[in-house]
């Protein structure tokens, strides 16, 4: 997506560790109209699916996923990361290794708003490692829904998260895919 690629070229920062900084118009200030230009842009790329419900994980994942689903026309559930692990037998549970900030989180959707006549529309800023889409799908497993696709604003394609849920046969949709990128220099460069 040309437009996404130009504002991570002219305000992404990218700093040591593989972290590319996007905080000036995703992860801490939103710029909304970009964000309605990439909620059209999943709804056209998933145009062929029967999707009723975008499934994310909080924090970051929410304020994308409530402005892609209003294309859709869906709702949003979003994964808690939580302390305590509820053991009554009324939330689906996984675990998620966070790659920005290096712990583990127990992660849970509560049975209520996922079934097995769900067809579901995962949506993430980032996918690095793979680790939080592995989360969620696993959560979509458990429950029996329908995985349809992942929709990701920004891979990073030098991190083999995409690989790997490709290479299951995952449908996944990215924006922009950094091939690779410099902290010494800042540059950045996609693939196409
Ligand atoms: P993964 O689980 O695929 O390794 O990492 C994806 C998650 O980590 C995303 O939810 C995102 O919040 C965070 N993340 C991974 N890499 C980056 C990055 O380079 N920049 C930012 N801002 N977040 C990242």
């Amino acid at each position: 997506m040309e437009l996404l690629e130009q504002r991570i070229q002219k305000d992404g920062l990218v700093k040591a560790g593989n972290v590319l900084k996007v905080d000036s118009f995703l992860n801490h200030q939103i710029d909304i109209s970009l964000l309605n230009e990439i909620g059209k842009e999943f709804k056209r790329l998933f145009a062929d699916t029967k999707i009723n419900k975008i499934l994310t994980i909080e924090a970051s994942g929410i304020a994308i996923a409530a402005i892609v689903a209003q294309y859709f026309d869906v709702p949003v559930v979003f994964a808690k990361k939580t302390q305590s692990i509820n053991l009554d037998g009324s939330v689906y549970t996984t675990k998620i290794q966070s790659f920005t900030h290096q712990r583990v989180y127990d992660v849970i959707v509560s049975k209520k708003y996922l079934s097995p006549d769900d067809h579901i529309l995962v949506v993430d800023d980032f996918l690095a490692n793979g680790c939080a889409v592995e989360g969620l799908i696993d959560i979509i497993q458990s429950s029996g829904a329908t995985l349809e696709g992942v929709g990701i604003i920004i891979e990073k394609g030098f991190q083999d998260g995409g690989k790997r849920l490709r290479e299951k046969g995952i449908r996944v949709e990215s924006l922009a895919i950094v091939d690779a990128m410099d902290a010494a220099t800042g540059q950045i460069t996609f693939r196409h």
